[in-house]
């Protein structure tokens, strides 16, 4: 989208190598015509969401009850996030392409994702905000050699002309991963675990700050997170995921 007029040479070059190798489906392999897509029916098998869906934490409706309508978690438990929305259920399909992006680095799903987020994330992005990726532990980012946040937010910033930051909320506490733990146990393991880096506490106080991550599961990774720039004064947080656990 964004760039592709100012790279016509890149592109050209970009057109040249799809003789060779033709552009191909980010899940299955199969020719496509478009750059970073999928094919029609990888396509089709993702559950994309939209309206009608809660106007607070985006979970799906089946009816369309208004577009002010919240649910009944969010009006139980009013959540630490302003806004928070997915642009995908989490499931077989989607989890495939996710896995393959965390652990492959795959910096063309990263751009894929984010155009869909930020379809999802429409009305989120408005000015001031900063785009700030949940962070890997530092040992955990060597290990994995890019944070797919962090990734995700490069390209959200890109694609918004938004600025993203990196650098501020950093990871103090090395937790287990959250893989098969519960809801109450996800919670105990990441308390604590962020915090805003003193040295760039400006940058976050009184910004209201959109926060990105991979999937959404249980929350509690985003809601350390949140409580950690509410903590340094940041205005208010919005959560904008690739997907969500439904
Ligand atoms: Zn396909
Ligand atoms: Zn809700």
């Amino acid at each position: 989208m964004i760039g592709r007029l100012g790279r016509p040479v890149l592109h050209l070059g970009r057109r040249l190598f799809d003789l060779v190798l033709p552009p191909r489906c980010k899940k299955c392999g199969a020719l496509v015509t478009d750059d970073d897509g999928l094919c029609a029916e990888c396509w089709s098998n993702l559950t994309f969401l939209g309206l009608p869906w809660c106007a607070c934490c985006g979970l799906p409706f089946d009816y369309d009850v208004g577009v002010d309508a919240v649910c009944g978690a969010c009006v139980a438990a009013p959540p630490v996030f302003s806004t928070a929305r997915s642009a995908l259920a989490y499931d077989d399909a989607s989890r495939e392409l996710i896995l393959r992006f965390k652990h492959g680095g795959d910096e063309t799903l990263s751009r894929l994702f984010a155009r869909w987020m930020m379809l999802a994330g429409e009305g989120l992005m408005e000015e001031p905000s900063l785009i700030v990726p949940v962070p890997l532990h530092p040992w955990r980012r060597i290990r994995r050699r890019f944070n797919q946040s962090a990734l995700l937010a490069a390209d959200l910033a890109r694609l918004t002309g938004l600025q993203s930051d990196p650098l501020s909320l950093i990871r103090v506490k090395r937790t287990p991963s959250q893989g098969g733990l519960g809801k109450a146990a996800r919670k105990v393991n990441v308390q604590g675990a962020f915090t805003i880096d003193p040295d760039r506490r400006t940058r976050i106080a009184g910004q209201s700050i959109l926060l990105i991550d991979d999937v959404w599961t249980s929350g509690a990774t985003a809601e350390a997170c949140i409580r950690a720039c509410r903590k340094a004064g940041s205005g208010p947080v919005s959560l904008l995921t690739v997907a969500r656990v439904l």
